[in-house]
């Protein structure tokens, strides 16, 4: 076998695993291995292009490559100990960040080589240093934009900056404008290029890259994480095309499909339009709910809560991101277990952009060991609400806000929610009265059947649990005490 087809070979199995790693991650029962295809795949596809590499540089050159990647690796493995799971988004979107940057750098390297060394001449006929042109300019295009736009995603997710929208005005028409400006200039670089253009581009798409981002609101930074990952992966497989390298293009592609799969499943989840969200038509008008509180709130305890679930039949969970921040879900898992030992029924009710990145419930209820058969996705719980005793809405804020149901000026308008405020009893965690992700005042805490319970999740959790195990057991049976709740509940 020649070092070619070695190479050609190395690369169609990493492929495969990456598609493997892909199928793995869809399931969580899969997930695990899913991550080892996806490392087996880039061990391969490293090792891959060390040798090509070796064929092709002088033995320094190697050698720099090998430095650069053991820099690079143990600088991953580094932050990849150290974040928290909460962090996670902005890890990501500081990585998507690193990926548009290669791009542009890619594209900027190969115009130089082209332009400046004369390769053009020996290496490319005309019609194909035509596409060449076109090629770096698009992947400069799109690596610019994904990397200002994950910058001003890792700025937002971190609370660095406001998540509030940015409203330029006549925004739309900026976007509408920026995109043909990019069509006319790469139709003038394919037929003569020029440094100004190519500074041109950079700075048109670093621009719309920061707009595009910027004007979106809070609570529909979850698309656009994805939407990011997508570009991040169409950028990734331009630089494959600039690099002659088959596997990055293959790889790019896998991301930036599956990244567009996904944006286009959190669209649908969080009632917004695909097109509206590649364009960064997100809050066209102006939002105007605010944070300030809209009435009396009541109180609770502990002890009440406990005394609440020991007499339910049926209790519904929704966890969210406060959850994560405080690392509940043991005790929440714990607390479900002590429950349904009572013979009262719990489960959970989990939105699909709960917590800060998708799946990010599941993940931790998950790895709490809680049965999988009673965590519910939104839609196949949430006409279940009215007939359940009590609702322990977990560090859960924006997801279970009735104002995304009831006020159509509300910057969440239109995002699908869980319906807890049907339900007898609504308990809420939290620490205080603030706001959620999307900095909009949450109606249910003032509802007659919600009550606050102040604190941290997971000492208020421990605390019931606590209180529970303090009561004498229930002398009723399971059955009794489901009649007993039934009646209370239509009182
Ligand atoms: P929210 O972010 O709306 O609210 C979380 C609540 O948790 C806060 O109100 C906070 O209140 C409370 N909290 C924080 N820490 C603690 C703690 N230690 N103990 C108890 N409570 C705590 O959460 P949701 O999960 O309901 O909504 C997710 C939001 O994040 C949505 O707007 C979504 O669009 C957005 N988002 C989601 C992503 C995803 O992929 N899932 C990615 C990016 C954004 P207090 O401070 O008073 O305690």
């Amino acid at each position: 076998m020649t070092a070619t087809t070695a190479t050609l070979a190395a690369d169609i199995v990493a492929a495969l695993l990456f598609i493997l790693s892909l199928a793995g991650l869809s399931q969580h029962r899969t997930s695990r291995a899913g991550v080892g295809y996806g490392m087996a795949g880039m061990a391969l596809a490293l090792v891959a292009t060390v040798v090509v590499a070796g064929r092709d540089v002088p033995g320094t050159d190697v050698a720099l490559i090998i430095v650069a990647m053991v820099i690079g690796g143990a600088a991953g493995l580094w932050q990849a100990r150290r974040v928290e799971m909460t962090q996670m988004p902005e890890l990501i979107a500081v990585l998507h960040s690193f990926v548009g940057l290669a791009a542009v750098l890619v594209g900027w390297n190969s115009y130089y080589e082209v332009e400046s060394h004369g390769s053009a001449q020996t290496l490319i006929a005309h019609d194909l240093l035509r596409i060449h042109h076109a090629e770096l300019f698009i992947g400069i295009f799109i690596g610019a934009v994904t990397f200002t736009g994950s910058v001003i995603a890792f700025l937002k997710l971190s609370a660095r900056i406001k998540s509030a929208p940015l409203m330029l005005p006549g925004k739309n028409a900026l976007n509408v404008a920026a995109l043909a400006a990019f069509v006319g200039l790469t139709i003038w670089f394919t037929t003569g290029p020029d440094l100004g253009l190519m500074i041109a581009v950079t700075v048109l798409a670093l621009a719309l890259g920061w707009h595009l981002v910027a004007s979106i609101g809070g609570g529909d930074m979850p698309v656009v994480v994805s939407m990011l990952n997508s570009y991040s992966g169409w950028a990734a497989a331009a630089s494959g095309f600039l690099l002659n390298n088959n596997l990055l293009i293959v790889t790019g592609a896998l991301v930036g499909s599956s990244g567009a799969y996904l944006s286009y499943i959190m669209c649908k989840a969080m009632n917004r339009s695909f097109i509206s969200v590649i364009a960064g038509g997100f809050g066209i008008q102006a939002p105007t709910g605010d944070a300030a509180e809209q009435g009396e709130h009541r109180e609770t305890s502990a002890e009440e809560t406990a005394q609440l679930l020991a007499d339910a039949s049926s209790v519904i969970i929704t966890p969210g991101y406060g959850m994560a921040v405080a690392q509940a879900q043991h005790p929440v898992a714990e607390l479900t277990r002590t429950l349904r030992e009572r013979g009262i029924e719990v489960r959970f009710g989990v939105h699909p952009v709960a917590g800060r990145l998708p799946g990010h419930m599941n993940v931790l209820l998950a790895e709490a060991r809680v049965p999988y058969d009673v965590v519910l996705e939104m839609d196949e719980i949430n006409d279940d609400f009215s007939d359940t005793s009590v609702v322990l809405v977990i560090g859960a804020n924006d997801t279970v806000n009735p104002a995304a149901e009831d006020d159509p000026t509300s910057p969440i308008a239109g995002m699908p929610v869980l319906r807890v405020w049907e339900a007898a009893n609504v308990v809420v965690f939290k620490r205080s009265m603030a706001s959620g992700y999307a900095g909009v005042q949450n109606p249910l805490f003032f509802r007659e059947n919600s009550s606050m319970l102040f604190g941290d999740a997971k000492q208020s959790v421990d605390a019931i649990l606590r209180a529970l195990t303090s009561q004498t057991p229930p002398a009723t049976s399971p059955r009794a005490v489901q009649e007993h709740v039934g009646d209370s509940v239509v009182a």
